[in-house]
């Protein structure tokens, strides 16, 4: 009993969870509705007008009836071929003008209808002298596969659709019960299949549309991945390469002002080797952090690699650029770093190199690791900047 219970209720959320993916996804599918009507219109106003025009082309029948029917469905065709060139027209407006989601529902709602009213007026005109219900099976499959339209709207259409041919054979009297009957029980299929075609249409779409969802997430995953680094979670040297360039690029084209700052933790080999690598990691994330919350708008913090790190400061002179790395020298030098209960003091060397334009942006890493190699080599703890004459 209790199985049955939770059966019930894991079958309850799963219909719930569907149900909220449908409306999800049901703004994309009225407009890629719109699309297909777009498309599909004109060539039903092409066929329908064709079809006009060969009943219109061929001999005149006898018989009074038939007379009729001939009128009636070169009449009925042709107003078909005109009123979707109208509809045609009102997809493409909507197209262009972007309406939103719930106009075009109507929209795709009413013509849905349409073509099912369509294939009904033209089978009841064939039933004149014929009992034949292909015109509808043919508007039953255009609505069941060319439209998306949700499983619950999809229901209501082909039921009223239904319950419309159903009616409507009560004012053929001339039919015989037999060919009454096999034309209801054939009508009654076509709804059903028109129906499930919808219904496996719909779970197509959705299916492509979650795919498409997992692919476009994955994507912006391995982006992340690609462009960040996974400890501290600052861009990485990917980033930084093509931000340089791209700056490097903009400094040639407009004579702005730009720095890049090298910065490298000094003794990280003995944090490492007193108090382990893990307190190092740990250590090296607190540093990011530190430094990224002292970035102006505009700047990049990037982690090139173990405890180097490189600052891109745009629109920022070199005297500018040596006072920011200043500022945050002496902030790590202040600072009282706290991981895993212990304290840790520690400082950092800063190299500071002016971008100008004239070099290939690889240059200005070097210039600027130059500086840093310099700043270790007069005793740590300090900023030094690559001389203006490194250039060319
Ligand atoms: P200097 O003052 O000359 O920069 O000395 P240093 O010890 O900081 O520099 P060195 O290049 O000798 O050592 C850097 C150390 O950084 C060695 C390496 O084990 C450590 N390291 C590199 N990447 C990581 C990392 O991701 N995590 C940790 N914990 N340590 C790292
Ligand atoms: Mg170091
Ligand atoms: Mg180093």
């Amino acid at each position: 009993m209790k199985r049955v219970v939770a059966r019930g209720s894991k079958w309850r959320n799963s219909l719930r969870t569907r149900h909220m993916v449908d409306r999800e996804i049901t703004d994309e599918a009225m407009s890629a509705s719109v699309r297909r009507i777009f498309w599909t219109a004109p060539i039903m106003a092409v066929g329908n007008f064709l079809a006009s025009l060969g009943f219109w082309v061929q001999d005149e029948p006898t018989a009074a009836i038939e007379i009729l029917w001939r009128e009636l469905v070169i009449g009925a065709n042709f107003l078909v071929s005109v009123i979707s060139i109208g509809v045609w027209a009102l997809a493409w407006i909507m197209r262009r003008r972007e309406v939103n989601a719930k106009v075009q529902k109507v929209f795709v709602f009413v013509v849905a209808i349409y073509v099912l009213a369509m294939g009904l007026g033209i089978t009841l005109i064939d039933h004149l002298v014929i009992p034949n219900i292909a015109p509808l099976l043919l508007c039953v499959t255009i609505v069941g596969t060319f439209y998306h339209i949700p499983p619950r709207s999809s229901l209501l259409v082909f039921v009223l659709s239904f319950i419309a041919f159903r009616f409507s054979f009560v004012f053929l009297t001339s039919l015989s019960t037999a060919v009454l009957s096999s034309t209801l029980v054939n009508g009654f299929v076509a709804h059903v299949l028109g129906f499930a075609l919808s219904l496996l249409n719909w779970q197509h779409f959705r299916r492509t549309k979650l795919q498409e969802k997992t692919i476009r997430e994955q994507q912006e995953l391995l982006t992340q991945m690609a462009y960040h680094d996974s400890l501290t979670n600052l861009p990485n040297r990917r980033y930084l390469d093509e931000l340089v360039e791209r700056e490097v690029s903009l400094v040639q084209r407009h004579q702005v002002d730009s720095c890049l700052i090298m910065c490298d933790i000094d003794d990280f080999k003995d944090v490492n080797d007193t108090f382990g690598h893990a307190i190092g990691d740990d250590l090296l994330c607190e540093f990011s952090a530190l430094l990224r919350d002292k970035m102006r708008e505009g700047n990049t913090l990037v982690r090139l690699g173990g405890e180097e790190f490189v600052i891109l400061a745009p629109h920022t002179t070199l005297e500018q650029g040596i006072a920011l790395a200043e500022r945050l020298r002496k902030m790590v030098e202040a600072h009282a770093f706290t991981v895993d209960d212990k304290t840790l003091q520690i400082t950092a060397c800063f190299g500071v190199a002016e971008l100008r334009g004239t070099e290939g942006f690889r240059d200005y890493y070097q210039q600027a690791d130059k500086a840093l190699y310099e700043a270790k080599r007069q005793g740590k703890n300090r900023v030094v900047a690559a001389p203006s004459d490194m250039a060319g």
